[in-house]
């Protein structure tokens, strides 16, 4: 087994937030983490050392990188598959290709899910407005037809309620698609869980999570969800990973029906918004467990210690840094422009646990 000692060097592909939380948590750990990015403002670059510059597919950037790292990860799962190819062949790269491949597309997902015996959304594949028009007779009058690829924060996605209305999105997409039955939920959860590469499992404390437009707004711990579903939830996530023979965090994003069903909706191969609340809240957070189990490294202890509720500061939200700073645990991602919908913090504020 391929364990990264202090002093060595986790690389890390794209340069958001994720990648930023990922180089500090692995900077406590007495690691180095060495971004790369195509994007020269990446969040990330402003607290590591060992950065590149390049696209995702300049190989001559890429070799040069894996000779300076001992292990690789990623932040995001929109990376060319073949990029992850290119650096499997020179370094240990976690997760692997099959993770990330099979996350790339929500059909091959789905279906995944469905062979491990879980439960989702209904779905259908959908390349035309014919098929579109078929598939949507098959739901109960409304869904979501969203791109097999590339899709994040609600990108990708249009709600239909006809056959009409799923054949012109179909079309206007362009792209492989799928439709989803629209879920009645009740609420929506996620499991952020790690595998280690020696095997070992480790679940973190289910959050609820409120989406705005799209965009996550608050996970709160503990979930409303009863104890027995809490351990379906993490059983769940630990059948994905192990299936996989997964190692790293994931989260799987659930929907809870009102009959108290756990469907998946979405398996994300990374450290995820969902889990932020665990850097103040856990013995050992989600990306500090990343880091561990890309290094080889025995997982931490995700037992949480408060209750706690993490907000995302969105936007022009940021202007208010000062009061929000006095409010809890402020984190800002050090984004110089100010977009609509862009994510540009968080805060998470904890109680006693009850
Ligand atoms: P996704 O990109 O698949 O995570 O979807 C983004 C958000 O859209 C989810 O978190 C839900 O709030 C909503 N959503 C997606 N799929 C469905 C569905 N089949 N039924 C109801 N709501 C959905």
């Amino acid at each position: 087994m391929n364990i990264v000692a202090p002093g060595g060097v986790i690389g890390v592909l794209g340069g958001g937030q994720l990648g930023r939380m990922l180089a500090l948590a692995a900077a406590r750990l007495g690691l180095r983490a060495h971004i790369y990015s195509d994007e020269v403002d990446a969040p990330a670059f402003q607290v590591t050392a060992l950065k590149t510059l390049a696209r995702y597919d300049d190989e001559a950037a890429l070799a040069k990188f894996a000779d300076g790292c001992d292990a690789i990860t990623f932040e995001f799962e929109n990376i060319p598959a073949a990029t992850i190819q290119f650096l499997s062949a020179r370094k240990p790269v976690a997760p692997d290709a099959r993770a990330l491949g099979l996350t790339q597309d929500r059909l091959a997902e789905k279906n995944f899910v469905i062979s491990l015996g879980l439960q989702t959304a209904p779905f259908h594949a959908v390349d035309n407005g014919d098929d579109a028009r078929m598939a949507f007779a098959k739901l109960n009058g409304a869904g979501i037809l969203k791109t097999r690829r590339f899709g994040y924060d609600g990108k990708g996605q249009a709600k239909v309620t006809s056959a009409d209305e799923a054949a012109r999105a179909t079309e206007k997409f362009g792209a492989p698609c799928i439709l989803e039955g629209l879920v009645d939920f009740s609420f929506e959860a996620s499991v952020i869980a790690a595998r280690g590469r020696d095997g070992g499992f480790a679940a973190f404390d289910v959050p609820e999570n409120i989406h705005e437009n799209h965009i996550l707004r608050r996970s709160t711990v503990p979930s409303p969800l009863s104890p027995a579903q809490e351990q379906q939830a993490k059983i769940i996530a630990r059948k994905i990973a192990e299936a996989l023979d997964y190692v790293g965090v994931l989260a799987v994003e659930l929907f809870v029906g009102k009959d108290g069903a756990l469907l998946v909706n979405e398996i994300a191969p990374r450290v995820h918004n969902s889990g932020h609340w665990t850097i103040e809240a856990c013995t050992c957070s989600q990306f500090e467990q990343h880091i561990r189990a890309v290094a080889g490294w025995p997982l931490g202890d995700p037992a949480r210690h408060a209750d706690a509720v993490m907000e995302n500061i969105i936007g022009a939200e940021a202007d208010a840094w000062e009061s929000l700073s006095r409010s809890g645990a402020l984190h800002l991602y050090g984004k110089g422009e100010t977009r609509m919908g862009r994510k540009m913090g968080h805060v998470t504020r904890l109680s006693p646990r009850k």
